[in-house]
């Protein structure tokens, strides 16, 4: 087995070695996943239920313990890895309602009874990405153990340790053994792994679109099921009839919020040309204001990227040359610190298409409420946004002229767990969250019963 070492983002330190599986390993943890799956498929669906809600209050137990240990592994705020912890506890309540609703239908036919059942695909196979480690897990793992299925997760290299404690955590509130397991290791080990097993009946995938491509070409070969949440580059989009004040000061959260380590950053403000000067007077103060630094204090709104690699990636997009209009403020000294950044390129800039993945965000002008639309519609992904106007018409127009999976109007919300969630065009393909969560992962199976008439 060999092993990955997990540094510290914010001190650079050592944190731990954690080993990672193989491909034999992987295909050992899938069988015994299949084995449990069908005790637990059998399980009285009040039972199940009750397993998650076991589940949920052991999480609860341990709020504090995974938050410190996400500040540890990702360098998130630690309010914000509290809250985070929290929502996976969340999660699991929501979708331990769910083994007692999981409706069929009747359907009038001649002839006899018609019923539906929504029958559990088996193993699902959960690929998650670093930036959030825990609460991405959990959309995954919730409903897919709700609806009957075992989970194999392979988190991210970098993330891995709250991942493996939740699967800890889950056998000591009584998850039978193999329902859930965590499988550290390399994505072109384990995640294929997961695409190739024909055990494995579907794989849901949270990552960059390059990568989520590959998956869904080699899930084609077994036609197993994929749910893709991939990359995106969404706009902030400010009318001049808005509440400049409330959208200039919240612009900075929208976007580097997890220091902009956020597949629903606002990372393109589009900004009606008559008050752009204003907004940037605005915006400049607000992102001063962002508290970057020590994760574990209470205080603090944005930590630093994940590692050295990512680092490297982010500042690629602002060499020193670069033409800046202002930046926030980060530490000096070790760890992976990038101050907020605020850039006005033109339209067609690297910099206002491509997804940084970092603190930085690019200012556009625009002209009408249709330059607008066709302006945040310009990239290939469609994750989120937001439209900031008093005019009811314009928002609702708007919403549904922009082509994404989560819009927020003079707000910056994207996330809740009773809501759906997921991305229209590249970003990604079905959805998380919301009450159909656990459709998803089943197969509906329609039973015609004939019946004969008496004569
Ligand atoms: P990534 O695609 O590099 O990796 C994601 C996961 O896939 C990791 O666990 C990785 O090990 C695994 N992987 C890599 N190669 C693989 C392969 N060939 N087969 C199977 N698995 C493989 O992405 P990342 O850098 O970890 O995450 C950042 C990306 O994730 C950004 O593009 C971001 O927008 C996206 N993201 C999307 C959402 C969403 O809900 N839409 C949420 C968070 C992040």
């Amino acid at each position: 087995m060999s092993s990955y070492t997990v540094i510290n983002p914010a001190t650079e330190e050592v944190v731990t070695d954690v080993e990672l599986f193989d491909v034999e390993g992987t295909d050992d943890a899938i069988a015994r996943a299949a084995d449990a799956q069908k005790a637990w498929a059998r399980r009285a669906p009040a039972e199940r239920a009750q397993a998650l809600r076991d589940f949920a209050a052991a999480v609860d137990a341990n709020v504090e313990a995974l938050a410190r240990l996400e500040t540890l592994n990702s360098g998130h705020p630690i309010g914000q890895a509290r809250w985070e912890a929290g929502h996976v506890r969340d999660v699991l309540t929501y979708y331990s309602a769910a083994p007692e609703r999981l409706f069929g239908k009747q359907i009038p036919v001649a002839g006899g009874l018609d019923v539906t059942f929504h029958e559990p695909l088996g193993v699902v196979g959960v690929i998650t990405p670093w930036n959030f480690p825990m609460t991405i897990a959990a959309w995954g793992f919730a409903p897919a153990l709700a609806a009957g299925n075992a989970v194999v997760l392979k988190p991210a290299e970098w993330t891995p340790l709250t991942s493996v404690r939740l699967a800890e955590i889950g056998r000591e509130s009584g998850l039978p053994d193999g329902l859930f397991q965590v499988l550290p290791g390399h994505g072109n080990v384990v995640g294929e792994r997961f695409v190739t097993n024909r055990t494995v009946r579907k794989v849901v995938f949270t990552g960059s679109t390059a990568v989520g491509k590959k998956i869904m070409a080699g899930s084609a070969e077994q036609v197993k099921r994929v749910t893709l949440e991939l990359g995106g580059k969404s706009a902030n989009i400010v009318f001049a009839d808005s509440d400049l004040e409330r959208a200039a000061a919240s612009a900075p959260s929208g976007v580097f919020d997890n220091a902009g380590q956020d597949c629903c950053a606002r990372s393109r403000i589009l900004v009606e040309r008559s008050v752009y000067d204003r907004f940037m007077e605005l915006l400049e103060p607000a992102v001063n204001r962002v508290v970057v630094g020590d994760p574990n204090d209470e205080a603090t709104e944005m930590g630093p990227l994940v590692s050295a690699k990512h680092h490297a990636s982010v500042s690629s997009y602002v060499p020193d040359d670069s033409q800046v209009a202002f930046r926030g403020s980060a530490p000096q000294g070790p760890g992976y610190w990038f101050p907020p950044t605020v850039l006005t390129p033109g339209r067609d800039d690297r910099t206002a298409t491509e997804e940084i993945f970092g603190p930085v965000v690019t200012v556009l002008p625009f002209d009408d409420e249709a330059d607008a639309v066709s302006l945040a519609n310009a990239t290939e992904y469609g994750l989120s946004g937001s439209i900031w106007t008093r005019d009811v018409g314009r928002a609702l127009r708007v919403s549904r002229g922009v082509e994404a999976g989560n819009l927020s109007v003079n707000s910056h919300s994207s996330v809740r767990y009773s809501t759906p969630f997921g991305g229209f065009k590249q970003s990604g393909l079905g959805r998380e969250l919301g009450p159909d969560a656990p459709l998803s992962f089943t197969d509906t199976k329609n039973v015609f019963i004939a019946v004969e008439e008496l004569s």
